[in-house]
This record gives C-alpha cells, structure tokens and sequence, in this order.
C-alpha cells in the first residue's frame, strides 16, 4: 500500500484518544487517524463526565489534547456516524475502524415513580452543569431553585461528585469552566438537605476515599451518617482485612458518625443499608420509599420488610451509566458492551479483522481515565497484529482527499483540528476576565460559530 494505513476512532474521550496516541506513537507506521465525535468538540468524559471542581483530574485534557498535534492525528467533530456517514460506509474509506463511544445512557432503577418529574439521571444531571450542548437547561433551572430536599440514589463515584456539587456554595465552584448559568442556577438553589443512599453497607461501596473524604471537607456543609448504618458482616470484614482502599473507606465513614453537626447550611446524610424501592409525589416527586436492608454475610443484602420515608422533591439516580449498540454492530445488551475478543469485535460469534473496540463500550462503564489507556493499547496491539498478518482489509477509497470529498459532497460542516482550537481560545477568553482557566460554551450553535473564528 502506497497511503499511509486509515484508521477512524469513533468517539473522542479518553480511550479514543489514548487509541490515537497508540497509532500516531509507531515506530515506522505510516499511519493517518481521523478521530471522529458527533460533538463538535473533543474528550468525551473528560470534558462532560469529570466533576468541573476536580480541576487535577479536568487537566487530563491537555494530555488528551497534545494526541491531536501528532502527525498524522485529525479532529473531525459534528459528524454523528450512523446519522451522518454510516459504519459501512466507514469501511469504505477507512482500514479499521475503533469504536470509543463509551457509556452515555444512564442504567433504570425500575421502581415505581422513577419517571415522575423532578426524578433525573445523574448521566443528564452531570452533563447539564459540564455544559453540554444537549442537557436539558430549563428543568434544572426550575427544578434546583425550587428543591429543598435531595435523594442521590447510589454511592459511587458519580453521586459523590453529584452531591458534592449541590452541596458546594457557590463560592467554592467559582473556580470551575461551569457556564454562567449553570453557577447562577446553583447559586439560586434552595436544597438543605442531601441523601447519598447505598443499597449495601460501608464496606461495599464503590466509591474512592479521595472522593469520599471531599465530602467531610465542604465549607458549609455537615455530612452525617448514623452509627446504626455502620453494619459489618463476615464479608465486610474479610474486604476490609484485604482490601486497603475500603479499610480507608470505613474509617472516613467512622469518623462522620461520631461528628456532631456544626449547624452549617446544608446536610449531607449518608445512608447505607436503605434501598430505594418507590419514588412518591403528584405533580413532582416529593419522597422515596425506603426498604432497610441487612447484609447477608456475602457481599449482598436482603430486604427486611422495614420501610421508611425520605422527603425529597429532587432525586437523582446515579446507579451507573449503560452502552448502546451502534447500527448493525452486535451488541450485547444485557452487558450494555459490544462483544469482542482482545479488542476485535465478534461478528457471528467470530472476531473480525478492520473492526475494533476500546473503552466503556469494550468492558462497560468502571474503573478511572488511566485504565482506558491501557485497554485502548490492547485493541491497538490486535489491530497491528491484525495488519501485520496480512488481515486487515484494504479500504476501496481510503485516502484524506476522498473521505474529505464524501464530506462535503454532503454539505456536512465538521469541526476540525483547527475549529476545536479556536473554541478553546475561545473558551479560555469567556473565562479570563473571572480569573478562571476557561468556561465552557454550551450551545452547540455557539461552539460551531467559535469554530470558524
Ligand atoms: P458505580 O461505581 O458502578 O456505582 C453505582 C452505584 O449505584 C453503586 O453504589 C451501586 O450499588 C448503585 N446501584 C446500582 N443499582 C442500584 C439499584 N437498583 N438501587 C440502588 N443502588 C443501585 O458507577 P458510577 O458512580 O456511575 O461510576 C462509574 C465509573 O466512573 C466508576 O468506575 C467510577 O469510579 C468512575 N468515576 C471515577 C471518578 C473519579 O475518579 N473521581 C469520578 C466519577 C466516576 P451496588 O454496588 O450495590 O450495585
């Protein structure tokens, strides 16, 4: 082949990257990757999934960044692949095609009331106050000037993040790229009262003891737990003999219990042992029915049949986010991933060379940004292996010129290289006269416009 080999990475977060980084870092590999995203801006997750607060965290994106400087790496945003271009038409102009489009869908808790108003998916929740261009603005300015009291459903990472930010003052998230109005809606908001609940006890939660211990620090936040939801079993303690992490875990969680309540303006209450199993309310959700659950001396609970009530009249369910399958590619929908063998996804049970897999959408929604970089390496290494044994197909039509042809043949305005920088200068602009780093646009119109300037 006299082109370089062409490679599309569907999605630009952080595994679609780390596979762009992995290609363009090849020691004699005449290579040319066109990072795609039906946003028009890139980092997926780094940019509309890290809590805005976690400016050490946020900063991945400049490593992220730095991958669309290499030779050979192009950014091409707003262009929806099963919209705009379909897969097989990928395939047509592109060797191999990597598919990093993660997670986006929110998991159901399937209780009665979930779908009453004021009941919201963190995946939404936490894509409104990163500012991207498809949250819902309105609800969340009606609804969080208008809440008094929270239940955040599940104790992972996520609704730790979710807390944490309706638990901040104002003051403390003017640092953050928010929006404006995203700042102002929370500067507005009217909650004092904040349940995290966990279905199992101290000891199972998911979340990490950084996160976690962020919650005792707040400035005018108490954070309670009571002394009868620090439960342990035989597998509790096993998990804190073994497991350094969830020791450190229970200790934060300890030391709350004991805490007594410096009468500050908002609550944080953290539960265990209480599992949602109906959300109450008339025009708008007003409270959740929870059962008390006990553990069951093998890392899960039972239900004890004893019911209580938690005043809420903003819940957020963040039980997880969930993939979704992509046009003809298989997808295994009760794992919410496409299955794959090293990397290659199985078509007919069999794995197939020029179509591949990295990220969330490989191994489902766990584990931190640098675990993706690792797995996006993997799919690399069985691509290459796949081109080197002589495999991969060869794309009819697989040159810059021609996909670019197809393109604009179909009128489609793509966010380049180039158009992301200028939204960053842009964005970097909007936040200066405040002192802070950047704040982020989210009109997706007003991202297009900062695009061509
Ligand atoms: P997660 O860690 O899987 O947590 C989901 C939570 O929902 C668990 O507490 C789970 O409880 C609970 N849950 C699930 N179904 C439930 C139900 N029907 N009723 C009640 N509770 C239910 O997921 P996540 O918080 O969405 O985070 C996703 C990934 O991103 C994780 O790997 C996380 O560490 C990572 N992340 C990292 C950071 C960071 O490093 N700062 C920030 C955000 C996210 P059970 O355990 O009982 O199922």
């Amino acid at each position: 082949m006299t082109r370089p080999l062409r490679i599309a990475v569907i999605g630009s977060g952080p595994s679609g990257m780390y596979a762009a980084d992995a290609l363009a870092s090849q020691a004699d590999l005449d290579v040319s990757v066109d990072v795609i995203d039906r946003l028009p801006v890139p980092f997926g997750l780094v940019r509309y999934g890290v809590a805005p607060d976690h400016l050490s965290i946020r900063s991945v994106r400049d490593t992220l960044d730095k991958v669309l400087d290499k030779p050979g790496v192009r950014f091409i945003g707003n262009l929806e692949v099963g919209v705009d271009v379909s897969l097989a038409e990928l395939h047509e102009y592109f060797d191999a095609v990597i598919l990093t489009y993660g997670a986006s869908r929110d998991r159901r808790l399937e209780i009665d009331g979930e779908d009453l108003d004021g009941s919201v998916a963190a995946t939404d929740f936490v894509a409104w106050y990163c500012g991207h261009p498809d949250a819902d603005r309105a609800t969340y300015e009606r609804l969080i000037p208008s809440a008094t009291s929270v239940a955040v459903v599940g104790v992972g990472n996520v609704a730790i993040d979710v807390t944490r930010v309706l638990a901040k003052t104002v003051g403390e998230l003017d640092e953050t790229d928010m929006p404006q109005h995203v700042l102002d809606t929370l500067g507005a908001s009217t909650i004092t009262d904040i349940h995290l609940l966990g279905r199992r006890g101290p000891a199972q939660a998911t979340f990490t003891t950084k996160e976690l211990r962020e919650l005792g620090e707040l400035l005018d936040a108490d954070v309670i737990v009571d002394p009868a939801d620090l439960a342990f079993d035989a597998a509790s303690d096993e998990v804190i003999r073994t497991d350094k992490a969830v020791a450190r875990n229970v200790e934060v969680i300890k030391e709350w219990a004991t805490r007594v309540p410096a009468r500050r303006s908002r609550r944080v209450h953290v539960h265990f042992l209480a599992r949602p199993v109906e959300l109450r309310g008339d025009d708008r959700v007003r409270e959740v029915t929870v059962e008390r659950t006990a553990l069951d001396g093998s890392g899960g609970v039972t239900g004890t049949g004893e019911f209580t009530t938690i005043s809420a009249d903003f819940v957020v369910r963040s039980v997880g986010y969930r993939g979704t399958g992509l046009g003809d590619v298989p997808f295994d929908a009760r794992r919410g991933v496409i299955p794959n063998t090293d990397g290659r996804v199985e078509r007919d049970g069999m794995p197939v060379a020029g179509e591949y897999v990295a990220g969330w959408i490989k191994r489902g929604p766990t584990g931190i940004i640098g675990t993706n970089k690792k797995d996006a390496n993997a799919t690399v290494a069985s691509l290459l292996a796949d081109r080197d044994s002589g495999s991969l197909p060869v794309a009819p039509a697989g040159t810059i010129d021609e996909f670019d042809a197809l393109l604009a043949g179909r009128g489609i305005t793509v966010v380049t290289t180039a158009g992301w920088r200028a939204i960053d200068a842009a964005e970097r602009a909007l936040g200066s006269p405040a002192g802070r780093d950047r704040t982020t646009i989210h009109e997706r119109q007003a991202l297009i416009e900062a695009s061509t300037n």
